[in-house]
Order: structure tokens, then C-alpha cells, then sequence
């Protein structure tokens, strides 16, 4: 059975409804990749690796987790923090705006509970993905530690994916995530950036200079991301272009790189070529946006990709 890991965090949501109303839910950027993965192919076997609380909170996420049928052995429980939360407000012109409590969060801490007898059960896997969000809520004194871990699970054939996902809120200087990123690129062997995310750190405008500016890097597979615009994929120096058929219905664009995300890497991994990975990708992540929220309904997204061929 194929297995890939997803590491990083996943937090508590409280959307308003109305004045008087909040509904609350689960999101976070690699768990919706995680979601969607697992409802495309359910025979991969797709884990989580975070950290939560020991709270009512984390239990229901843990078991939120498992009702979508994800891992969670690699779940680890904090004995003393909770999980991450954020609140979503939409204006009247369809404006959204956030506000975030996540910087003590429990998942700050995952590095520290990948032990020696951890990193050798994870060496046994296929993937290990992970975002710049990842890598910009994990403790700065677990950074060696988990480098350390990725070179591993490099050596042991494990490939490394990794999307930049830029949150400027979430780091302290440009920098900073630049000498990250630069170790991330290192150790990648698939890579997923949206054009937008990598124009504010290296100044790059369009596919063609993202392909440019991770040539020095030995990335043997680069899925350039362009919201409706196209997908630029290029493996041991193929380049491809690859037409998305836009979505006019756009309700909201939250989770559409980390349904293309999930969904690419689950027909990578279950033997698809580049060309239809990116076609079933481009397909979830049109789906998920005609949908409020991160996470669409079960059953409207599934009939999406039923019709997609899956
Ligand atoms: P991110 O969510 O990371 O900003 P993008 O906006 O680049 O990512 O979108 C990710 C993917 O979602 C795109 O590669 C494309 O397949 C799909 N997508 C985004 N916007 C649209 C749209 N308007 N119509 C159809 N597909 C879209």
C-alpha cells in the first residue's frame, strides 16, 4: 500500500454565520490536502502528523481526522497546549477577513515527538509533504531537529514534497523564510508553488521564471500553480503546459491549492501520469471552489470527481 504524511497544522474555525451565530469546524492547509487525497484514492494510506492538546477540542479533531479516514497515529497529544484557532468573517462585498490565535498552538510542538523509533517507522513511507506554512509554525529551536528528520527520510527513498504556501504574517523577516525555503528547495523532490506566493519573496511574475529560479535545485518534479490561468509541470527537463477549464461559479477560493495538492499527489502516487494528475487536480480544486469553506460537502464533492473519471 502506497502511504504519504502530511505534516503541519490543522486548527479549530469559527466561520460567523450571522450576528448571533458562529459554526464551528476544522481547517488547515495540509489537512485538506490530507481530506482530499483519501476521498480520491482510499487506498492510499494518508497520515497526519501534528501535534493537538488533550482538550475536548483536539478529541473531537482527532476523531474528525478519522471520520475522514486519515492516520492519526502519528497525532501525538501535548501534554500541556491546545489547538490552533481562527475566526472568519465575510462582509457584505463578500470581503473576508480573519483572526488568529495560533501562536502557542500544541502543533509548534510535532517536532519534538519525532523520536528515533518515529522517524524509522515514517522512513517506510512514500511521501512526506509538507507546506512553508508547516514550516513556519514549528518551534525555530526544532528546526535543525527536522531538517534532520527530512534528510532521513530522504536517504531512506522517501520523497519529499513540498508546497511554499507564503503566509508573511507568520514569519519574522523575508530572510528568514528565504534561508528556509532555500533548505526546503534542497531537499525537494516534487514541488507545488503558486506564482503568487514565490513573486513576493524572489520578484518572479510568471510559470516560466518560477521554472527559471528553481533550476540550481535538483527538483526532479515542479507543478507551477496560476489560479485559473494554467498549470506548468516540468519532470527531468519535460516542460508541459496543461489547460484548467475555469470555474465561473466562484463562491470562495479557500483550499483550492490544497485540493490540487491532495488530489495530484494521490494519482501520483496511485500510478497516474503528470498530465492526468494535473487534470484530476484542476478538477477537485474547481469543485471545492463552487463551495463555501475549506472542506466540501462529501457528497457534492465526490460526484464532481465521479464525473471526473475517478
Ligand atoms: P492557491 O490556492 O494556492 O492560491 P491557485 O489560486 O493557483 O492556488 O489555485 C490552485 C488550483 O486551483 C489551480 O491550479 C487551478 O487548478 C484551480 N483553480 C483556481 N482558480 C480556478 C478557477 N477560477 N477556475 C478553475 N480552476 C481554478
Amino acid at each position: 500500500m502506497n502511504t504519504i504524511y502530511f505534516m503541519g497544522e490543522c486548527m479549530v474555525e469559527l466561520r460567523a454565520m450571522s450576528a448571533a451565530t458562529l459554526h464551528q469546524s476544522f481547517a488547515g492547509d495540509v489537512y485538506n490536502s490530507a481530506v482530499y487525497l483519501k476521498r480520491c484514492f482510499p487506498e492510499v494510506s494518508t497520515s497526519v502528523i501534528t501535534a493537538l492538546g488533550q482538550d475536548n477540542l483536539s478529541k473531537k479533531m482527532r476523531e474528525r481526522f478519522e471520520s475522514e479516514q486519515l492516520d492519526t497515529q502519528y497525532v501525538f497529544s501535548h501534554e500541556s497546549k491546545v489547538p490552533g484557532m481562527y475566526y472568519i468573517e465575510t462582509d457584505e462585498h463578500g470581503e473576508r477577513s480573519f483572526i488568529y490565535w495560533r501562536s502557542d498552538s500544541a502543533a509548534k510542538k510535532t517536532v519534538e515527538f519525532l523520536n528515533a523509533e518515529c522517524v524509522d517507522q515514517l522512513c517506510q513511507g512514500d511521501m512526506f509533504f509538507f507546506s512553508g506554512i508547516s514550516l513556519a509554525i514549528i518551534d525555530k529551536t526544532s528546526r535543525d531537529q527536522f531538517w534532520k528528520v527530512l534528510e532521513q527520510l530522504k536517504s531512506a527513498g522517501v520523497k519529499i514534497v513540498f508546497d511554499p504556501n507564503y503566509r508573511a504574517r507568520l514569519w519574522d523577516s523575508v530572510e528568514d523564510t528565504k534561508a528556509q525555503y532555500h533548505s526546503a528547495f534542497n531537499l525537494a523532490d516534487i514541488t507545488l508553488p503558486g506564482v503568487e506566493d514565490l513573486t513576493t519573496l524572489y520578484d518572479v511574475h510568471s510559470v516560466e521564471a518560477v521554472i527559471e529560479y528553481l533550476k540550481p535545485y535538483q527538483i526532479n518534479e515542479i507543478v507551477v500553480k496560476n489560479g485559473p490561468e494554467s498549470v506548468i509541470t516540468q519532470q527531468n527537463n519535460t516542460l508541459q503546459s496543461h489547460t484548467i477549464i475555469p470555474v465561473t461559479t466562484v463562491v470562495d477560493t479557500t483550499s483550492a491549492g490544497d485540493a490540487f495538492n491532495g488530489v495530484y499527489l494521490g494519482a501520483r502516487l496511485s500510478g497516474k501520469s503528470i498530465a492526468t494528475a494535473v487534470q484530476l487536480g484542476a478538477k477537485a480544486a474547481g469543485a471545492v471552489i463552487q463551495q463555501p469553506g475549506a472542506i466540501a460537502p462529501k457528497d457534492v464533492f465526490q460526484h464532481a470527481m465521479v464525473e471526473a473519471g475517478i
